[in-house]
């Protein structure tokens, strides 16, 4: 479904990825591992056009993507919850919610892709007119991620979702990330907690310094000696 090969990018004078390669097939779930600055979030910026390839090819859909706008993004059924998660603290949630809907073939399926969100995290209905702002950060979450289904994405990528979010909420996340999952949407998620990750993803990368330096099932990544150090703790 998604294929990024010898990506480079550039931020600036600095280089953020060397040489990035990966393979995401239809109804996968991936993870990206690494460390801080390891160009985890450059990666899915560049997927969604966020920032221009200096090299590499990114593939989508059989097709090679240049540099698309966000409406070709949507339009093509990618979707990115941003690291951060960027929502419009003085907007209400059904007014963030709505930011997702961007093109006008989206808008006719508005109200069935409302359902769903509220379907998924009823407490985001209850608390529709209130401001963002006012929410917790698990629930400022649930609105990134509500804003992004919205667009009824095929392929959904997740920037260190659960970043300031309680344990509970965290639960309640990865419970509505499995059912969209089920639904056969394809994800990428970007995650610093590598046992959180892997219990959730069926394969990952690893990238270091703006290279991908490591693949592998989650059996093959936790069975590696080299990965447990680095990554696991052990
Ligand atoms: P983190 O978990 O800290 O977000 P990351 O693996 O997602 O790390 P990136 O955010 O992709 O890493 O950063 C890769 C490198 O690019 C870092 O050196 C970072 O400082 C730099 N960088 C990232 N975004 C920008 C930007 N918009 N402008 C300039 N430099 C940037």
């Amino acid at each position: 479904m998604l294929s990024l090969k010898n990506l480079r990018v550039n931020h600036g004078p600095l280089t953020a990825l060397w040489d990035v390669s990966l393979d995401v097939r239809r109804g996968e779930k991936v993870g990206l591992l690494g460390a801080n600055g390891a160009g985890k979030s450059t990666t899915m910026g560049a997927i969604v056009g966020l920032y221009p390839r200096a090299s590499g090819t990114i593939t989508y859909d059989g097709q090679v993507l240049e540099r698309p706008s966000t409406a070709q993004t949507v339009a093509g059924g990618i979707a990115l919850v941003p690291e951060g998660r960027r929502l419009f603290a003085a907007m209400s949630v059904l007014e963030n919610l709505e930011m997702g809907v961007y093109a006008a073939a989206n808008r006719k399926d508005r109200a069935a892709s409302l359902a769903r969100v509220y379907q998924l995290f009823p407490i985001l209905r209850e608390k529709a007119t209130q401001n963002a702002g006012e929410l917790s950060g698990g629930q400022q979450q649930m609105v990134a991620i509500g804003r992004a289904l919205m667009s009824r994405p095929r392929l959904l990528l997740l920037d260190e979702p659960f970043i300031g979010v309680a344990p509970k909420l965290i639960d309640e996340i990865l419970s509505a990330l499995h059912s969209i999952a089920a639904e056969g949407v394809t994800m990428i998620l970007v995650e610093q907690n590598t046992h959180r990750a892997l219990d959730f993803v069926e394969r990952a990368y690893v990238i270091e310094n703006g290279h991908t330096v490591l693949e592998g099932s989650r059996e093959q990544l936790l069975a590696d000696p080299t990965f447990a150090a680095k990554f696991l703790g052990l």
